[in-house]
């Protein structure tokens, strides 16, 4: 009898926290809605996440592994750590990761430097995840692959083991024809995407523009099927082809959303806010997610429209990323100057027209503003989904909130009929948008959130889970077979010290 594959999971990051204290590596398990919406999947059934761990110079793998060991016991799987020097990361994950295909696939290829050694860093470290995947899984194992760090990793796996069958999911949106081309790597890279046997993205319109540069640089490409799934075939290769848009764990959310302690202090935020009304932006420091762009729409707002003032105010929470970066620097620079210029102008003795905090807010903090907030303004420039926007709706419970988001995010496609759409480029567009969610009854407000929720409920993380396995393995979670964590797990040293 064949023996029942397991899943394992790939990501450039293992989902856990190291940090450096007191001359000691400590290491905690990340949150967050891939590992919580995975944990059910790899837990107790026998598989593995394999990932970088995230560490710098000085962390060893003996060190890591005695952290990870007994993380793996905690988590009921199995963490297999993929060792990346400086150097790999500096080229692989700073190089070609964040400084081609990042700004590329979010459409701003001016940010792009396009440097040959990082490609050659980005297949060298993608062959260093090869390696362990390939060592450790087994002959009827089923790998999902997740996004653009390692989109070469299925066609490496192939080249070690033809037998393993892998899926990816691109987490970030694919660009146009007209801007994928500018890569010179764009023929090696599309290549590599077709050697998965599913392939999955988070929108229709990812899955276009990838069918489009098929086309473009393999004529022969062949479609069949409609729906969510197709059925691609290029030169001599065949692979399923889909788009799933991925999620929050609703019921979570709208748990802690309605919680005693997160109400009571959502009532003491709003009794702090000066104004009547506030707008809530929640961001990672990045230059895809529009905070300018948003500072400016705001700032229009109060010039067009001055019965706002003193009525209205923006909570901007930007969340510290890739600080060592200059273009990120310069970012942060560009925010705080805007707000300054915004607060220069038009505050008031007893109003303050933007507040900000820059810094990281826990879980239940987030979920009280959240809840908190009468607007939610997110103006990405381009988002793979942006998850920030389906949180602040399931924290909202039956509370009436508006939803002002980018129509170039991959939420917009999905909940297009209850957000308030912009186009985060049109200032004024912005400005009115925000003029309209504070002018809006009651009713319209309850019932956009009412069809928001509804819709966030029932494509949930686990929706996304269970229909990416369905395409991709044939197979319902429960058809993943229990298995105890063996005690020892080859590889991993024990808390003892000894390598199994
Ligand atoms: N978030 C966080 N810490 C914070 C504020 C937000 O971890 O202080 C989380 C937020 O809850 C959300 C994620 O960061 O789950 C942002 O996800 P999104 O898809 O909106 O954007 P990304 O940063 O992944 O591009």
């Amino acid at each position: 009898m064949r023996k029942k594959g397991r899943l394992i999971v790939v990501s450039n990051r293992l989902p856990v926290t190291l940090s450096y204290e007191d001359g000691k590596w400590r290491g905690k398990p990340a949150s967050g809605g891939l590992v919580s919406a995975l944990n059910p999947v790899l837990k107790n059934r026998g598989g593995f996440w394999a990932g970088w761990p995230g560490t710098g110079k000085g962390a060893g793998l003996s060190h890591i592994r005695e952290i990870l060991g007994p993380l793996s016991e905690e988590s009921g799987y199995r963490l297999l750590p993929v060792m990346l020097t400086e150097v790999d990361v500096e080229a692989f994950y700073h190089g070609f990761s964040n400084s081609v295909l990042w700004p590329l696939f979010h459409d701003l290829q001016s940010r792009c430097v396009f440097s040959p050694a990082f490609w050659e860093g980005y297949l060298k470290s993608n062959g260093k995840f090869a390696r362990v995947v390939a060592k450790h899984a087994g002959e009827n194992d089923f790998v999902w692959v997740n996004d653009y760090q390692l989109i070469p990793l299925g066609e490496m796996l192939k080249k070690r083991r033809s037998g393993l069958r892998s899926s990816f999911f691109l987490h970030i949106p694919f660009p146009s024809v007209d801007v994928f081309m500018k890569m010179p790597w764009r023929k090696e890279i599309l290549s590599q995407m077709t050697h998965y046997s599913f392939m999955c993205f988070q929108t229709g319109r990812d899955r276009r523009n990838f069918l489009d540069c098929l086309r473009v640089f393999f004529p022969d490409t062949a479609v069949s099927g409609r729906g969510h799934i197709l059925r691609v075939k290029v030169e001599d290769r065949s692979f399923f082809l889909g788009s799933l848009p991925i999620s929050i764990d609703f019921q979570a959310y709208s748990s802690l959303g309605s919680s005693r302690s997160v109400v009571s202090r959502a009532k003491t935020i709003r009794e702090e806010v000066p104004g009547k009304q506030f707008v809530l932006g929640v961001d990672r420091l990045d230059y895809s997610k529009g905070i300018p762009e948003k500072l400016r729409g705001f700032q229009r707002c109060l010039e067009r429209f001055p019965d706002l003032r003193e009525m209205i105010s923006l909570h901007q929470i930007v969340v510290p990323s890739r600080e060592s970066v200059d273009q990120y620097q310069a970012l942060k620079e560009e925010i705080e100057l805007l707000i300054s210029r915004i607060n220069g102008r038009y505050s008031t003795t007893r109003w303050v027209p933007v507040n900000w905090h820059y810094g990281s807010v826990s879980r239940e903090e987030l979920a009280a503003i959240y809840r908190a907030a009468d607007i939610a303004l997110v103006t990405s420039l381009k988002d793979g989904m942006n998850l920030v926007c389906k949180e602040y709706c399931a924290c909202k419970g039956k509370e009436p909130g508006v939803l002002i988001l980018s129509e170039f995010a991959g939420a917009a496609l999905q909940l297009a009929k209850g957000a308030v759409l912009v186009n985060p480029y049109d200032t004024d567009g912005v400005a009115e948008a925000i003029y309209r969610a504070f002018s809006m009854a009651e009713k319209e407000k309850r019932d956009r959130m009412r069809f928001l929720r509804k819709s966030i409920a029932r494509q949930n993380v686990f929706w996304w889970v269970d229909n990416f396995l369905r395409a991709a393995a044939g197979k319902k979670l429960e058809e993943f077979p229990e298995q105890a964590i063996p005690s020892l797990w080859p590889g991993i040293i024990t808390q003892a010290g000894k390598e199994k």
